[in-house]
């Protein structure tokens, strides 16, 4: 997940929806079900890192949910990683869905995650299908780019 969908040509400015508060005892963004500072949040405040490429990709979804920029560059490989994320103000992130993972293991430098990410830009739902790359550098987990699906 690299970066918003496609805004809509039509959005009116009137319609922007704020990101909700999401608090450590907040049920986690990336719908694990944990407390999101026993989840993602341990991820997003640097002290531990995603063992997998599917932890990383749910914490890079709940990193767009709670717009925490630094959390998605440093996790974003050198070679692709852009000056900044443009987070846009009318869209909402609602839910994702691991669909499948492929390699990713402790014995693998690389791995996919599929996935479907479910939102909602300026009152329209709309959701994100994209199958995305994750290489281990330096020992840690990190996006490389992805391919959207449909
Ligand atoms: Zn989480």
């Amino acid at each position: 997940m690299s970066r918003r969908p496609k805004r809509r040509a039509q959005q009116p400015a009137a319609q922007r929806t704020p990101a909700p508060p999401v608090t450590a005892a907040s049920p986690c963004p990336c719908g694990r079900g944990n407390p999101y500072g026993e989840c993602c949040g341990r991820l997003h405040s640097g002290a531990e890192k995603a063992a997998a490429p599917e932890e990383l990709m749910r914490s890079r979804y709940a990193a767009f949910v709670v717009r925490d920029e630094p959390y998605l560059l440093r996790t974003w490989h050198p070679d692709t990683r852009p000056p900044g994320v443009d987070f846009s103000p009318g869209l909402r992130w609602t839910g994702l869905e691991i669909e499948a993972t492929s390699e990713g293991t402790a014995f693998h430098g690389t791995g996919t995650v599929t996935f479907r990410a479910r939102y909602i830009d300026a009152g329209v739902l709309g959701e994100l299908h994209e199958r995305s790359r994750f290489e281990r550098v330096d020992g840690a987990w990190v996006y490389v780019d992805g391919d959207f699906l449909d």
